[in-house]
């Protein structure tokens, strides 16, 4: 039972509230360890989301695959192989593709940094709206394995054009780095830091 004059926080992975003097320590139901806030989240996030930064424009400006074809090589990047399933008619696996290797990953990461600046400006702007997104970026990312899911089904759709022989390009390490990066970002990021500025502004 509650003791009313206690303060209590609630396990960032349960929900049950234990008493806030027992911070740091585990959770008494599923034994992870409650935290106010997880320490140092807000920190590693940003560290991880701007190491998925530097590696995205790697991703998307080097070759994905080689094909070589009639003698020559050639490179194609995500976005030649969305404009050739686009050319192939195949234009619901182009609007996949583009979404979960392109726009997806720029959102997750453009996302985190509006929620790092947020956290420490002190901001008390749109704190729903924030918690909202950063409930689909983590929902998205459960699923989004979509995103590795995404080679795989680029690599083969390439081969439409009948050819010899596929070379794994360079832009494939960088794009798997953005993946799993803003993936971990993600996981470390704190939501209830957004709103620690708004329960230390006076309410009545
Ligand atoms: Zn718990």
């Amino acid at each position: 039972s509650l003791d009313l004059d206690q303060e209590y926080i609630g396990c960032g992975h349960c929900g049950m509230p234990v008493a806030a003097h027992q911070e740091g320590q585990a959770c008494p139901r599923c034994a992870a360890k409650v935290w106010r806030y997880k320490p140092q989240s807000t920190m590693r996030t940003m560290a991880f989301a701007l190491a998925g930064f530097f590696c995205y424009p790697f991703a998307y400006l080097y070759p994905m695959e080689y094909n070589y074809q009639i003698g020559k090589m050639e490179g194609y990047t995500i976005m030649t192989g969305v404009m050739k399933l686009i050319d192939a008619h195949f234009l619901l696996f182009a609007a996949i593709i583009f979404m979960a290797s392109i726009v997806i990953p720029f959102l997750k990461l453009f996302s985190l940094s509006w929620f790092f600046i947020s956290v420490r400006i002190h901001s008390v702007k749109q704190l729903r709206l924030k918690t909202a997104i950063y409930r689909l970026i983590k929902t998205i990312g459960r699923w989004s394995h979509v995103d590795v899911f995404t080679v795989t089904v680029f690599l083969p759709l390439m081969h439409l054009s009948g050819l010899l022989a596929v070379y794994v390009g360079d832009a494939l390490p960088a794009f798997l780095a953005v993946v799993v990066l803003t993936m971990i970002a993600t996981e470390f990021f704190d939501p209830r830091a957004l709103w620690a500025a708004y329960l230390m502004e006076p309410h009545e």
